[in-house]
């Protein structure tokens, strides 16, 4: 995903206030940046022209993760929940955005010491906004293989926690299927079992039934895999969370990846094996269809999930 062209003019919020982007800085020595102490989210916004709006989906549970993670690493967020969410909208609103967005916020080891630790040092957290561009491209499906990289393993750094430094795992095992010439990988658990993508959670079907790993297959506990999860089962399709064989990849009628930046993504091979007959498959294709009503706003059912920029300020004022 590339960055906005005028980033260093974005309005972020750091350091307990809103800023332009090259006014927050940080040193050299920072923790988070030398030791990977740190926690982050992947917000979407999507934009709709014909009711001017942009809707936030899932701030709350994303926000709540965060949460969750800073608690792993012995951090606490400086906001409640409502409040993050209200910053979130008026970070929008300031950068006065009419496109579809992608919301970072941070928390992370703002020490400038030397000496590895989460004890005894603070804390710092931002949120920067960008435009968003297509992360995956979704028109032609995903080229997936499996990684020589094993997913790690909770006993090590837990997955659940969106934390800073386990992104080299997922880095390693992406830029790794990209020199291979895939688009992206799918890792194993260190017990050989699927675990999910470097970026998404993964999905198969199989006679009519949806299949993802559990939460104890160190995957993170996706926003989007739960949206997908509610939806299927909405949709009437029994979904099934339990370990997930390599070679039941191979035998999938269907694949797909989920994740904000993502989206839902189906998978057209895995390890030259094509899945289905290549194409998208008739669930994901059902998921998906409701999933992108759903971040516009074309799905009362589903309207919990968003949060209203434009209206909501409007509502607000008057
Ligand atoms: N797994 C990993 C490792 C991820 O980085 C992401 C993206 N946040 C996901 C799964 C999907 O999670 P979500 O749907 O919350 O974006």
């Amino acid at each position: 995903m590339a960055t906005s062209a005028n980033l260093d003019a974005t309005v972020v919020y750091a350091s307990g206030g809103f800023r332009r982007y090259d006014e927050a800085k940080i040193g050299l020595l920072t923790h988070g940046l030398q030791y990977g102490t740190g926690c982050f989210e992947g917000i979407r916004g999507y934009w709709s022209a014909a009711e001017r709006e942009l809707f936030l989906v899932q701030l709350r549970e994303h926000y709540e993760r965060l949460a969750t993670s800073a608690k792993i690493l012995l951090m606490e967020l400086p906001l409640s929940t409502d409040e993050l969410i209200d910053v979130t909208v008026e970070l929008c609103l300031r950068n006065a955005f009419e496109t579809d967005v992608y919301v970072r916020p941070c928390i992370f080891k703002a020490a400038q010491d030397v000496g590895v630790r989460l004890h005894d040092v603070p804390s710092a957290f931002a949120i920067v906004p960008i435009p968003f561009t297509s992360y995956l491209d979704k028109s032609r499906g995903v080229r997936a293989c499996v990684s020589s990289w094993r997913r790690a393993d909770d006993t090590m750094v837990p997955p659940r926690a969106k934390i800073t430094g386990l992104y080299v795992n997922s880095a390693l095992a992406k830029s790794e299927a990209v020199a291979n010439g895939y688009d992206e990988a799918i890792l194993l658990s260190h017990d050989g079992h699927v675990s999910e993508g470097s970026a998404e959670n993964i999905f198969l079907a199989r006679r009519g039934v949806l299949y993802t790993p559990d939460p104890s297959q160190n995957v993170l506990e996706g926003c989007t895999r739960r949206a997908v999860i509610e939806i299927a089962r909405d949709h009437g399709v029994e979904v099934v969370e339990r370990a997930i064989d390599r070679g039941e990849l191979y035998a999938a009628e269907e694949i797909f990846f989920t994740g904000t930046a993502a989206g839902i993504a189906y998978v057209t091979s895995v390890d030259q094996r094509v899945v289905g007959n290549g194409e998208m498959g008739p669930i994901a294709r059902r998921v998906a269809e409701t999933y992108e009503r759903a971040v516009v706003g074309g799905e009362p059912r589903y309207a919990s999930w968003l949060t209203h920029v434009y209206r909501r300020t409007a509502a607000t004022i008057a």
